[in-house]
């Protein structure tokens, strides 16, 4: 019966537990939590122990996957309440979930089945506010930035060349490209502008990577808003917003603090996109769990080739959280996929397609490799999965020495990774040699070179002529030091979504070169890329209402 049951329903029957025994629980003195309600917190780390000595961070990340998701954030939830079980010191660091795409077609992002953080509704929703004031402040530098030039324009801002964005957390395609200004000379300056979605936005990446306070302010007026008339770069500190949009940001900058279904401690805090961004929580929120914590299970967007490798070049080399060990989830419907299967035939057994689609699962524990890190493959069991095809992954990693373990979490929770919590334990043991993949010094062309032929298994680089020139404008500018964030298809390991497997020898097409010079990354975009994303024909938001209780419907 319980497979029968929806998230949502699943994480009402659950019991919770108030956020002050989830928060003693994990060590948290009473002075350093902020309660927002009967179960979720603020964690001020200000008050923490900061000699504490800091845990080892277990990164989820995944094969290339199906456009439904491989459960990555479900495994992280049913790996972290496993290690707990088992005694291991644990805790567990996700991003916040956008609610735009909430009410469009992905669903929630707080876990599935019984390995989910609670409570789900209001982690989906609003939340305590960090998005509402993320928003506000990229708003707040807007309207200063538009003011500016209502007022004079001292700095010489080019109106053409604005590169920042209002932003909302909303998929609202019609607000891409606007006209702002409109009405007569007290209304302001008429200029094309646009809106991006809060999550794809510099001031998310910002306030996920900062270390601190001061970071974070430094970070802010870092950013590039735009150019001038003589195409010089404008900082936020040559507006002097820094400050301001600060101020707006000092209380989301504190993790928030829940729990699993199975009571394991969860920070859940900053979601920035995987592509535009670099797709993890905050730096503060997994540090912070570091220090409560042995073990720290946290995730990157999409799979090892884009969140992996961006959390390991960009995250871990600004916050210092290097993996100790990556689980690269996996699933039979994946590799079946990946194997050559039509989308329409993927829950029928097929042991020769899941044995076709190791190809690509090779490639990813290849790519963590790259890093000096061992990866453990875990294998997200579906109900549809039969024994046979498990075994055909089970054995392969054996016969290859890669550590492997099937987990039912979704099923059965923390219960479900028993097996696969010990092969994490025994993996985070083993001496590391991590190391980012490039060295900041190098040209951007050679850092993207050796991202496309090591990471990817791709042969070279063609630039656009756009993304020519603004390459000479970061030689120019003196940018050249900043890792790159590549924006890419999820669905392979080349620019083509349709190539499929183990894609090789292909040439990337980079479009798009843009600074995010208070991020501190150069974003580089490949094919089609909408900051802004639209609603399908049928949005989820459809099926959502409020039942008499008051309580939410049609969450997934
Ligand atoms: P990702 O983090 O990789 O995008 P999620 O963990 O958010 O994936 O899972 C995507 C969806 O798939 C969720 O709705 C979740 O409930 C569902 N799901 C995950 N694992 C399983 C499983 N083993 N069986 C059935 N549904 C699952």
């Amino acid at each position: 019966p319980e497979s029968d049951m929806s998230d949502l329903a699943i994480a009402a029957r659950a019991t919770l537990q108030p956020i002050s025994r989830i928060a003693a629980a994990a060590g948290i003195c009473e002075e350093a939590v902020e309660p927002y309600g009967k179960y979720k917190a603020k964690i001020d780390p200000a008050l923490l122990d900061s000699s504490a000595p800091m845990g080892k961070v277990v990164l989820v990340s995944g094969m290339s996957p199906t456009p439904a998701g491989e459960g990555k954030s479900t495994m992280v939830v049913g790996l972290g309440d496993a290690l707990a079980a088992a005694g291991t010191k644990t805790m567990i660091a996700l991003r916040e979930p956008s609610v735009g795409p909430s009410f469009g077609m992905k669903g929630g992002a707080t876990g599935g089945g019984q390995s989910q953080v609670l409570p789900m509704d209001e982690i989906n929703l609003h939340f305590t506010g960090d998005f509402h004031a993320i928003t506000s402040a990229n708003n707040l530098l807007m309207a200063l930035i538009d003011n500016h030039l209502q007022q004079g324009n001292a700095l010489g801002i080019d109106p053409r060349r604005i590169t920042f964005k209002r932003v909302m957390d909303m998929n609202d395609r019609s607000l891409r490209n606007i006209v702002i200004g409109l009405g007569g000379p007290a209304d302001g300056m008429p200029r094309d502008a646009g809106f991006e979605i809060t999550a794809a936005s510099e001031v998310m990446a910002v306030f996920c990577l900062a270390t601190g306070l001061a970071d974070l302010r430094a970070r802010l007026g870092r950013m590039t808003l735009g150019y001038t008339y003589a195409k010089e770069p404008v900082t936020v500190d040559d507006l002097g917003a820094a400050g301001a949009m600060t101020l707006l940001l000092k209380d989301a900058l504190k993790p928030n603090l829940v729990q699993s279904i199975g009571g394991t401690p969860a920070l859940i805090h900053g979601g920035p996109f995987a592509n535009i961004a670099h797709g993890c929580n905050s730096a503060i929120a997994t540090n912070t769990a570091r220090t409560l914590a042995d073990v720290v299970v946290t995730e990157a967007g999409f799979g090892t080739d884009l969140g992996a490798e961006k959390f390991m070049d960009i995250k871990a080399r600004y916050a210092e959280c290097p993996p100790a060990t990556v689980v690269v989830v996996a699933t039979i419907r994946a590799l079946k996929m990946h194997g050559g299967l039509p989308k329409d035939q993927l829950d029928q057994q097929n042991t020769e397609a899941v044995n076709a689609g190791l190809a690509n699962l090779a490639r990813h524990v290849g790519i963590v490799r790259k890093f000096g890190v061992e990866p453990v493959i875990g294998v997200n069991r579906f109900t549809a999965d039969t024994e046979a095809e498990l075994q055909v992954v089970t054995q392969w990693a054996a016969a290859n020495g890669i550590a492997c373990a099937v987990a039912d979490v979704w099923g059965q929770g923390g219960a479900g990774a028993q097996e696969l919590a010990r092969v994490v334990l025994r993996a985070i043991e083993a001496p590391n040699n991590f190391a980012p993949l490039y060295a900041l010094e190098l040209p951007v062309e050679q850092k993207i070179l050796m991202l496309v032929q090591e990471i990817y298994g791709g042969a070279g680089v063609d630039y656009s002529p756009r993304a020519k020139l603004m390459l000479e404008q970061i030689h120019a500018n003196g940018w050249e030091d900043l890792p790159v964030c590549i924006a890419k298809t999820q669905y392979s390991f080349s620019d083509d979504p349709q190539l499929l497997g183990s894609a090789e020898g292909f040439t990337l097409q980079i479009r798009e070169i843009i600074p995010k010079t208070g991020a501190g990354f150069i974003v580089a975009i490949t094919g089609a890329l909408t900051t802004m994303p639209g609603l399908p024909k049928l949005p989820a938001a459809m099926h959502m209402d409020v039942d008499e209780q008051g309580n939410a419907v049609g969450l997934s």
